[in-house]
């Protein structure tokens, strides 16, 4: 089977607040040079930009500072993140939240007096999230999409990326492979330039928030062409997952996080408070206390008849609850819960992942020609990210990549004879007896929510490694039951187990060589924070290897700010 070849200058790999934003900066910068944009569903349509509810943090207010948005991101992230990349987000949102509205033509909410509205989002100082109601992602993804349509871009939808192929000589990117899932033929795009920003995605856990097109496909594309995938252990969960049974696929998907805010209640099975026991905040803790709490009272067995735990507003007033809360009312009614008067079960649900592709500010990677934006992406938040610091990073950042793209091809760019790709590993499934991959997607749940989610320890962490190669051998040996190309599901279905399942094995590693408990990961074994002046990142290739680098404190030292009044 050969396949189709086209070439493009730049070649852009998933439609989301990175990819899109990459591509309207490098046609801006560049308007000579051919672009494409690939995505493996509609362009506009997936993702999780445009699930973005609560909104874009940027420091706008006169009271507020980007160096008071910056000490909350490297508080936030204990001390993890890059301190040049935080910098670059928290200053160049400011230009792209300008652009997204004067000349993207995105309506944010705003005060009386005209100013734009800025509403209080958890772990920040200061009220600087920017919304559109609750439906921002909305929002921002129309009006890129639109802008997208309107030039001369190329679009590749229904293209899902399987391998980022190097040049002949391994010096350089050469291009992307990817099958058109409307035909399950193969096409390889030759280009100067490759951007990867298709998301991350941590959706090999039982209960998870993000769009089912993501698969952490781009994270194992990355691993196999030999980059270094940083604070991969950090995975972020999210305490109010909708618990609504199996049947449903609104299992998992956010109740947001201002019912806690606003003072509502987790009960456990029993119909008793607990969060007063771990913690003073009690439910308006930090997303990581609060899901580690929730996780505790389920491994004790006070559960909901679908294994989770309540969340309880009547105490606030019914009618107070259906004015303030109304989409997430609905959404609970359309599951046979009232929000309003009743209980509503829950769970922590696996939201984000702060590791991804070690970068540069420039966003460019250790391999000459491939940039990389967006949850693809590590080393910006560190242990946790902050809500409304996502879209903020995959807008700043694929701005940045679009422009940094346009320069390196104008100044380097060339197409290079690619190295040799071999079909086999993405035809496998075609050539073995029909198999359970079901069995195997439930196996995985079970090995990442047990042993590497909330609550994590090293023989936990061990067994899942064991568990997790046995799920890739088995993988291997799986088929479809299938010779039919076009949108063949079950071929996908195996193929986002395959990248699962890689990401998922880095994920064990890399949490089992952190010997420390930090934001979003946590040891049972090794319950302290650590040493924040000798703090150390995570670094991860292919062949399992962690090294434990050192956080360069380039701007600010722990127990320093960068704020006059604390100084
Ligand atoms: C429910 C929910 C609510 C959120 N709310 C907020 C919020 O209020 N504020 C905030 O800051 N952040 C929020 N986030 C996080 C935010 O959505 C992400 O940080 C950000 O949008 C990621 O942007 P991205 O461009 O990197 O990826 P995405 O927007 O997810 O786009 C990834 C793209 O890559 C494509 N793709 C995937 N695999 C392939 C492949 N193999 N080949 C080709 N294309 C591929 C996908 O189809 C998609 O188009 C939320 C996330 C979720 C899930």
């Amino acid at each position: 089977m050969v396949p189709q070849a086209r070439d493009t200058d730049i070649l852009i790999l998933g439609a989301g607040g990175a990819g899109l934003f990459a591509a309207l900066h490098a046609h801006k910068a560049a308007p000579e040079l051919s672009i494409s944009v690939a995505v493996k569903g509609l362009l506009g349509k997936c993702g999780c930009t445009r699930m973005v509810q609560g909104g874009y943090n940027v420091a706008l207010a006169k009271e507020d500072s980007v160096e008071r948005h910056f000490m909350d991101t490297i508080e936030g992230g204990k001390w993890l993140p890059d301190q040049e990349l935080a910098w670059k987000l928290v200053t160049l949102a400011i230009e792209r939240i300008h652009e997204l509205e004067n000349e993207l033509g995105c309506f944010f909410d705003r005060n009386p007096d005209g100013t734009v509205h800025q509403k209080a989002f958890a772990g920040q100082t200061f009220d600087r999230t920017v919304h559109k109601g609750d439906l921002t992602g909305i929002e921002i993804m129309n009006r890129l999409a639109e802008q997208v349509w309107a030039r001369r871009i190329q679009r590749l939808e229904e293209h899902r990326a399987v391998e980022l192929v190097k040049s002949a000589d391994g010096a350089s990117i050469a291009g992307a492979l990817f099958i058109d899932m409307r035909t399950g033929e193969y096409l390889f795009v030759r280009a100067k330039a490759v951007l990867l920003a298709t998301g991350g995605g941590p959706t090999m856990y039982r209960y998870h928030t993000p769009s089912g097109d993501k698969s952490c496909d781009g994270l194992a594309m990355a691993l196999r062409a030999g980059l270094a995938l940083r604070d991969m252990e950090m995975v972020q969960f999210h305490p109010t997952g909708l618990l609504a049974g199996t049947h449903t696929r609104m299992t998992g998907t956010v109740l947001e996080e201002g019912l806690r805010g606003s003072g509502g209640y987790l009960l456990g099975g029993d119909k008793q408070r607990f969060m007063p026991n771990y913690d003073p905040k009690a439910e308006r803790a930090t997303r990581d206390f609060v899901s580690r709490a929730m996780f505790s009272e389920i491994r004790k067995g006070n559960t909901t008849p679908h294994g989770g735990l309540y969340i309880s507003m009547a105490h606030l007033g019914a009618e107070r609850v259906r004015k303030e809360f109304k989409g997430m009312v609905e959404r609970c009614a359309d599951c046979g819960f009232d929000l309003a008067g009743g209980l509503v079960e829950v769970v922590p649900t696996a939201h984000y992942m702060m590791g991804g592709v070690e970068f540069a500010a420039d966003c460019t990677t250790g391999l000459a020609g491939l940039f990389v934006a967006g949850e693809d992406s590590g080393g910006v938040h560190g242990a946790n990210r902050l809500g409304g610091n996502g879209v903020a990073n995959s807008t700043v950042f694929g701005a940045v990549a679009g422009d940094a793209m346009a320069v390196w091809v104008q100044e380097h760019g060339r197409f290079s004879p690619p190295a040799d790709f071999d079909l086999a590993r993405y035809e496998r499934p075609f050539n073995l007896p029909r198999g359970d991959l079901e069995a195997i997607r439930e196996k995985l749940y079970d090995t990442m929510w047990q042993r590497v989610g909330i609550i994590r320890d090293a023989p936990g962490l061990k067994r899942a490694l064991g568990e997790l190669e046995a799920l890739d051998a088995a993988l291997d040996e799986t088929g479809i039951g299938s010779q039919a190309r076009a949108f063949n599901l079950s071929w996908h279905d195996w193929l986002n187990l395959k990248s699962l399942v890689a990401v998922s094995r880095v994920i064990a590693q890399s949490a089992l060589a952190r010997e420390d408990s930090r934001g979003a990961h946590y040891r049972d074994d090794f319950p302290d924070t650590g040493d924040l002046a000798t703090s150390a990142y995570t670094s991860i290739t292919a062949d399992g290897r962690v090294a434990m680098k050192p956080v360069a404190f380039t701007r600010v030292r722990p127990g320093q700010s960068l704020l006059k009044h604390a100084a």
